[in-house]
This record gives C-alpha cells, structure tokens and sequence, in this order.
C-alpha cells in the first residue's frame, strides 16, 4: 500500500473508539503500559478487560438521526486496550460489524497481537477491509522477529509498523519492503520511562531510506540520549523535539501519524 494511498484516505475529522477497556501485559514494551499507570491513578485495576459504555459509539446516532461520528472520520480505535485481545474474542465480530457499516468513516488499530490476527478477521475480511489500518507494534528485535514476518504476510489494506516503545538498536531490514505504508518510531514516556537513543532512531532510517519506506520519529519518549547526554524530556515536548529534529522522509507518512498525536489523547506504547 503506497503511503500516497493513506494520505488520500486521513480524514481531517476524528475520533477516538474505545470498545473494550483493559489488556494484560504482553511483551517487554508493556512494562510501563500507559493504561496501567492511568488506571492505576484512579484506583482502577487495568487487567480486568470490560466492554465499555461506548461500545457502540461507531453506529450510535445524534438526535437529528445522523451518526454521532461525522462521515470521512479517521476513528482512532481500541486505545485502551488491544483489539486482539483473547478477552474480546466474543465482542469482536460486533466490533467488525460496526466498522464496516461505517464503510465512510477510516480506523485504526495498533496491536502487539498480531499473530492472533488470522483467528481475530471477519468472514468477509477478503485482502483487508479498504477503511482499516492496523499497526504491528515491535519494541525489540525479538518481537520484530517474531511479529513482522506475520504481519508481513498478512492481508491487510494499510499497514504501519510502530517501534514504540524503542527499546533498543533494531534490524528491520530484512522486513521492509513496499507492503508497509510507514514505520513511525518513539521513546518511552512515563516516570519510569526507559532509554531511547537516537542513534537507533536515526538507524531505523537509515534502513527505512535504503528500503524506500516513509519514516516517522513520532517522541522522544521522556528519558533521550542523543550524543551519549542523557535528556529528561517532559511530555508536554517530547513530540515537538522530535518533529524539531526534522528526520521524517515523505510528508504522507508524516500527516497520518501526526494526526495521531494531534487527535488522540491517550496514543503511546500500545
Ligand atoms: S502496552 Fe498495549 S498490549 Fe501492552 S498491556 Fe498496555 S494496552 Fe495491552
């Protein structure tokens, strides 16, 4: 899918769709899981994965009887928990149902679950609903690994790999290829934040260029070192100095993932 494909379909209108609330920690870029530390504030325990009040938020109408989510909307879905999730193994075929009712409208999910995908589609998934984009997240290379070749093969209309929370120096380049939209990168953000370097930010470009795929630094993360001095980067900066940085290549890439910055509140390390 060309990254021009995906600048045509961002909408400029969005909205946030969180069917089920909760996940359990899967992979080292869980450890600092955004949903945990938030729940957590509120005394909330984020394991127990629920259907939420806004189940149906895709299909429901506004008074005047058109859909609360206005046509063309990019609809940022399942951020506060992981749309693979063995848990909403019942609630899915729902979920899919709305999605494709709501054929005007564009989501887009991010999963570490993506070996779970084949288990997870609808009957008439065919190559990919046109209106889904779905993230394969990969925090290390042992998830790259395990979750690229998968991904890879996957039939899937838009695809997007996120190295978020970048965990250490990646090789990605025996998977890219034209079958990925983008590849957007970023630190860890949180009090405990773990370590991004720039240098493996600025590698995962370099293999991006060499392989022909638009490339995103979408934060820093709070905890940066670049030039081997440590940074505490607060959050309220840690998207502006990596767009400060000025390393993004094609701006379809760029436009569709700032978009996420700009739209969605809670996007991080899902
Ligand atoms: S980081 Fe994502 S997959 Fe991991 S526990 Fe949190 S929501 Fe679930």
């Amino acid at each position: 899918m060309a990254a021009k494909q995906v600048k045509k379909s961002t909408p400029s209108r969005s909205a946030e769709w969180n069917p089920w609330h909760g996940c359990h920690k899967y992979s080292a870029g869980c450890l600092n899981c955004y949903v945990y530390r938030i729940d957590g504030r509120h005394q909330r325990d984020a394991s127990i994965v629920q259907k939420t009040s806004g189940f149906y938020l895709p299909i429901s109408h506004a008074r005047d009887g058109s859909y609360r989510i206005p046509s063309g909307s990019m609809i940022w879905t399942c951020f506060t928990s992981d749309f693979l999730l063995e848990d909403a193994d019942g609630w899915r075929s729902e979920a899919w149902r709305m999605i494709r009712e709501r054929a005007d409208c564009h989501f887009l999910f991010i999963t570490k679950r993506i070996v779970r995908l084949e288990q997870c589609l609808p009957c008439d998934w065919g190559d990919g609903y046109r209106n889904v984009t779905i993230c394969c997240t990969v925090e290390n290379q042992a998830a790259a690994n395990e979750r690229l070749p998968v991904f890879r093969e996957a039939k899937i209309t838009h695809k997007i790999i996120v190295c978020e929370p970048l965990l250490e120096r990646l090789d990605l380049s025996p998977f890219l290829g034209s079958w990925v939209d983008n590849v957007s990168v970023g630190g860890e953000s949180g009090e405990s934040a773990r370590t991004c370097d720039y240098d493996w930010v600025l590698d995962i470009r370099s293999q991006c260029i060499a392989a022909n795929v638009p490339f995103h630094f979408r934060q820093t993360g709070a905890n940066f070192v670049k030039d081997r001095k440590h940074y505490r980067i607060p959050r309220k900066l840690q998207h502006s100095q990596a767009r400060k940085a000025n390393i993004n290549t094609r701006s379809a890439a760029r436009k569709a993932t700032e978009a996420v910055d700009q739209d969605s509140g809670v996007y991080s390390e899902t």
